[in-house]
């Protein structure tokens, strides 16, 4: 399998990084994943932004206008130019002596690969969820390489053969260990709102147009633990996720066959269309 790493094309074995590398060393850096549904990388813009800001909050100097140039030129070497399949992309800081400030005139580290993969039509996700505590920091915002806390609450979820863990800070729902979390309740529509407790979506962003575009009232509040088994419905979203209807959080069941709420299936059908189908 090849990877970007650099500006150079590699085979993976081959890639190496420093071991002084400020993402090896610290986390210190911000990612993306995305990706090409019929020919072109779903909402690519949003993400390129996305990535932009996430490196100036954590002030890394890097443009990312070069990047679709670049993603071309892995695609070609990978047999993947408008095929379906999955882009992961990495910025870290780069290679410096260990100390925690800042380097001056440092190089980013640029890492890429890209996976086929073929995402379903119609998701056919009935997830099973847990609840845990949401012990992140409180910039949950950035995008950062360095996702000890999520993959800790996932692997809570495998532990319990659940989907994902739905993450509760201060007595709310916040989002998932790799996903936004909605819930329905009369025919309207509920999301924690987009501030520093979590990742703000693309898949979320795109939902909340679609709930503009078939008239669903959206309200980005947060929804309070107790209240989550009085809901109708509830949904993960993510890049690989897409929608995925929730069918049990915790011993709740919302559906006890693999019915899917009528609000999910009907985002899940416009979702559908959007991706160019
Ligand atoms: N929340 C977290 C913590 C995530 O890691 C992700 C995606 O990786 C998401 C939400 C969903 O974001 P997106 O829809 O941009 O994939």
């Amino acid at each position: 399998d090849k990877v970007y790493l650099n500006g150079e094309i590699l085979p993976s074995e081959k890639a190496q990084v420093s071991v002084f590398d400020r993402g090896f060393i610290f986390g210190d850096g911000i990612y993306e994943a995305m990706a090409q549904i019929n020919g072109v990388f779903f909402y690519e813009e949003a993400h390129l932004s996305r990535l932009a800001e996430g490196l100036a909050k954590i002030r890394i100097q890097y443009d990312v206008s070069q990047i679709p140039k670049e993603i071309n030129y892995l695609l070609e070497s990978s047999d993947l130019i408008g095929k379906d399949c999955f882009l992961y992309l990495q910025i870290t800081r780069g290679v410096a002596p260990r100390q925690h400030a800042f380097p001056k005139d440092i190089q980013p580290t640029v890492f890429m690969y890209a996976l086929p993969k073929v995402l379903p039509d119609i998701n056919t996700i009935h997830a099973k969820v847990i609840t845990r505590e949401d012990f992140r920091w409180s910039r949950c915002d950035i995008k950062m390489t360095s996702l000890l806390g999520n993959v800790m609450l996932n692997e809570e979820a495998m532990q319990h053969e659940c989907y994902e863990t739905v993450l509760c800070r201060n007595g709310v729902v916040t989002e998932a260990s790799h996903c936004n979390v909605f819930f329905v309740k009369d025919n309207v529509v509920y999301t924690h709102p987009a501030n520093e407790f979590i990742l703000n979506g693309i898949t979320r962003l795109v939902v909340i147009q679609l709930c503009g575009e078939l008239g669903l009232e959206l309200k980005e509040e947060a929804i309070s633990e107790d209240e989550i088994y009085n809901k109708d419905e509830a949904f993960l979203t993510g890049t690989s996720t897409q929608i995925a209807s929730i069918q049990q959080i915790n011993d709740h069941s919302y559906y006890t066959d693999s019915t899917v709420g009528p609000v999910t299936k009907k985002l899940q059908e416009a979702f559908h269309h959007l991706k160019g189908n």
